[in-house]
């Protein structure tokens, strides 16, 4: 089986499926990453505001 790992936008972390970032409109990516979040309350969740995510969505919590 091909490592097919998603990709993460460098500027804000979200996971990416086309060739721009439609959060930041970033095309800057990695596919070094680790750890996933999914931020549904970003202004009640501790993990959201310090990654420092004002918008729902799944992020990783590192990016390389
Ligand atoms: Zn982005």
């Amino acid at each position: 089986m091909k490592d097919q790992r998603a990709k993460v936008c460098r500027n804000c972390k979200l996971f990416v499926e086309g060739d721009q970032c439609p959060q930041c409109s970033e095309k800057n990516f990695s596919h070094s990453w680790k750890g996933v979040a999914f931020i549904n309350d970003p202004n009640g969740s501790e993990v959201a505001q310090h990654l420092q995510i004002t918008k729902k969505g799944k992020y990783c919590l590192w990016v390389k």
